[in-house]
């Protein structure tokens, strides 16, 4: 399926989520494989295109705050006052790379759930998503438009590559700002609990909120872990290619013989000669090196190389998304 501008599309892709079909579209975290959030037959298109497993749930984006109430029951939380204000003060991230893991409104596909009660929401920021909700005017949920576990989609040839012909109509809105899935924070107990982190750092949300927040628990969906652990943490975004993290590499001795693949933070020396070198910003800019690396770890993926060695960073601020990813990218 070709990827269409998006302006005069957009009509188009409305009438296919209407209709139940799937429509891949721009936003600043990753591109999305949309389907009609309320239509249970569309949304379990998404699983069957990307061979995502029932039990990981979706993530439902709208247009404006106003809608949250048709997707969540903000009156089936904890402290429905608390939750309340916790996502008022929270509407100051959005549009943006944040999503909210709340009870769920029974209008909303159990598929999306995975079959739980909850329901993670977001407003993305890109301009081309959000004139699609606008026009589509439901809510429209949309995990990341790649095969599952593969590296996420950042632009729209990445996207035409994984899933091609099981997509409707793919809207092209150029590469991605953020490069990183958004953050998705739990408020679904006392202490907020990010439960993947992203570009919207734990100390912001602690700022706005002005409470402590908290990281994820032993039985969530891993991540913040200590550098060079990866064995604690689950497989996923990764590539064919074995990934390996640069101070792992230390007295490999057996490395120059092979071709390797190297992604760098900022220029520097390596102890080996590799076969290929992305730099992903001349100074080190995290923001930088979080809009390109999926898109530097596909192209090194292209089955020529035996290895692909990546620069690691302080598992903190946006630091903190970017060593999530590339752990569990490493994670064999
Ligand atoms: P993707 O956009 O493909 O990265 O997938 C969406 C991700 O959002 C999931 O893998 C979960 O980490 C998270 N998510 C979605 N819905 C929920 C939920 N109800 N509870 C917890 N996490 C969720
Ligand atoms: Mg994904």
């Amino acid at each position: 399926m070709d990827a269409k501008v998006p302006s005069s599309a957009i009509p188009e892709a409305v009438q296919i989520l209407q209709h139940g079909g799937l429509v891949a579209f721009p936003t600043e975290t990753v591109y999305g494989l949309g389907a009609d959030a309320r239509n249970a037959a569309a949304v379990r298109k998404i699983f069957a295109a990307k061979g995502r497993p029932a039990s990981n749930p979706l993530i439902v984006h709208i247009a404006s705050f106003s809608q949250i109430a048709s997707c969540a029951e903000i009156g089936r939380s904890f402290s429905p006052k608390l939750v309340g204000d916790r996502l008022n003060k929270l509407s100051a991230l959005w549009p943006g790379p944040l999503s909210v893991v709340l009870p769920a409104h029974p209008s909303i596909a159990q598929e999306v759930c995975a079959g739980g009660s909850t329901v993670a929401v977001r407003i993305p920021r890109h301009p081309v998503a959000l004139e699609l909700l606008q026009a589509f005017g439901g809510p429209v949920a949309a995990p990341s438009a790649n095969p599952s576990n593969y590296v996420s989609p950042t632009t729209a040839s990445h996207v035409r590559e994984g899933l091609g012909s099981s997509v409707g109509l793919i809207l092209d809105g150029g590469p991605c700002h953020v490069g990183l899935e958004s953050t998705v924070l739990s408020l679904l107990e006392q202490t907020p609990r990010v439960l993947r982190p992203g570009a919207v750092t734990r100390a912001e949300l602690s700022l706005v909120l002005g409470c402590e927040i908290a990281g994820p628990s032993p039985g969530d969906a891993p991540s913040g872990a200590p550098l060079l652990s990866p064995g604690l943490l689950e497989k996923h975004y990764s590539p064919r290619t074995p990934v390996v993290l640069l101070p792992a590499l230390s007295g490999a001795s057996a490395l120059p013989q092979q071709r390797i693949g190297a992604i760098l933070f900022s220029p520097r020396r390596l102890p080996f000669a590799p076969t290929a070198l992305k730099i992903l910003s001349p100074s080190g800019d995290l923001a930088a090196v979080a809009a390109q690396l999926f898109a530097a770890l596909r192209e090194l993926d292209d089955g020529s190389l035996d290895l692909i060695v990546a620069d690691t960073c302080e598992p903190a601020g946006l630091g903190e998304a970017i060593m999530d990813r590339l752990l569990r990218a490493s994670r064999r």
